[in-house]
C-alpha cells in the first residue's frame, strides 16, 4: 500500500482508505482493509456508521486513522464541541484523527466554527482539522480565520466522470499542502457497471487499460485518482472480496500514457 503525507504533517496515510456512507458490511470488511494496509476509515456523524467503525477499530490504537465529520448543520461553536463529544462516544475512542467540516454553512461565520475546531485540538479530542465540499474561496476564508493550526485536507468528489476539481481546487490544494480525500472515487459504482450510452466509448478505454495492466476497472479507476500526488481515495464497499480488490489498486502506477488516454476518454 502506497502511503502519502497528510497535508504538511509528518503523518502518513494510505492512498486507499474506506468510506462508510451507506455501509452495511459489519466489522469484517473494515478489519480486512486494515490488515491489508488501508487503515484510513472515513465516517460522519450523519452516516450512522460511527458505531460500527468504533467496533472495528477496538484495540487497534494507533494502527488506524479515523476520519469523521461534523454536519454542516452543526457549525456554531458549541454545536461543534457537542458533535465531537458524541462522535468520540460512538467511536469509543479518546481522539479523532481527522475531524472534518462536512459541508460549509454560509449562515455561520467561519471564524466561529474554526475557533471550535482549534479548541478540539487544544483539548486533544482531535488530532487534525479537515474540511469537505469546500471551494477555493471557502478554504481561503477558513484558513485565514485560524490562529494555531492548519487545514490538512479537503474531502471532495473526484473520479473519472467528475473532474471539476482539476480546474482550480486540485492545484490550489497541491500548492498549499492540502490532501484531497477523493469521495465517490468509483462514481458510486457507475465506473464498474454496464455503461450508459454517453459513457460507452470512455468505458471501453477504461476496460482496455484494465486489460493492458491485468487489473480490474475499479483498480484502474482508483489508481487514476491516486496518480495525483496529493490525492487519496476512499471507496466504499460492503464486501470483503471488493475490499481486497480495492486495496490492489495501490502498490503500482498507471503509465503516463495510460493516464493521458483515460484523461482524453473521460474529458
Ligand atoms: P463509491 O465508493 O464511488 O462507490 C460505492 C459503490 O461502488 C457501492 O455501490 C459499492 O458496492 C461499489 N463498489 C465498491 N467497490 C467495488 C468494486 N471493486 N467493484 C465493483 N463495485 C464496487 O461511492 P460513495 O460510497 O459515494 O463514496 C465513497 C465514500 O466517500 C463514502 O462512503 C463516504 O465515506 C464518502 N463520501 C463523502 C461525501 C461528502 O460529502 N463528504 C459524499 C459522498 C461520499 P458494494 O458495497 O455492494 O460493494
Amino acid at each position: 500500500m502506497i502511503l502519502k503525507s497528510l497535508g504538511s504533517t509528518e503523518v502518513k496515510i494510505p492512498e486507499i482508505g474506506f468510506g462508510t456512507w451507506q455501509y452495511n458490511g459489519g466489522v469484517e470488511p473494515l478489519r480486512k482493509g486494515i490488515d491489508l494496509g488501508a487503515f484510513l476509515i472515513d465516517t460522519a456523524e450523519m452516516y450512522g456508521t460511527e458505531g460500527i467503525v468504533g467496533s472495528a477499530i477496538q484495540g487497534l490504537g494507533d494502527q488506524v486513522f479515523v476520519a469523521t465529520k461534523v454536519s454542516g448543520t452543526h457549525l456554531k461553536h458549541d454545536e461543534v464541541l457537542r458533535a465531537a463529544e458524541s462522535s468520540l462516544k460512538r467511536l469509543a475512542t479518546d481522539t479523532i484523527d481527522l475531524y472534518q467540516i462536512h459541508w460549509p454553512d454560509p449562515r455561520v461565520p467561519v471564524k466561529e466554527t474554526m475557533r471550535a475546531m482549534e479548541t478540539l485540538v487544544d483539548r486533544k479530542m482531535v488530532k487534525f482539522i479537515g474540511v469537505s465540499n469546500f471551494s477555493v474561496k471557502q478554504l481561503q476564508d477558513a484558513r485565514k480565520s485560524m490562529d494555531k493550526y492548519c487545514i490538512v485536507s479537503n474531502q471532495v468528489e473526484y473520479h473519472l466522470m467528475d473532474r471539476a476539481i482539476e480546474e482550480s481546487l486540485l492545484p490550489y490544494c497541491e500548492k498549499n499542502d492540502i490532501t484531497i480525500l477523493a469521495y465517490s472515487p468509483l462514481a458510486r459504482g457507475r465506473l464498474t457497471s454496464k455503461p450508459m450510452l454517453r459513457h460507452r466509448k470512455a468505458m471501453g478505454v477504461l476496460q482496455e487499460v484494465a486489460n493492458q495492466t491485468g487489473k480490474t476497472m475499479a483498480q484502474v479507476a482508483l489508481n487514476w485518482c491516486n496518480a495525483k500526488p496529493n490525492v487519496v481515495s476512499i471507496p466504499k464497499t460492503d464486501k470483503v472480496e471488493r475490499i481486497i480488490e480495492n486495496c490492489g489498486a495501490s502498490g503500482w502506477r498507471l503509465s503516463a500514457e495510460q493516464v493521458r488516454s483515460l484523461d482524453r476518454a473521460f474529458r
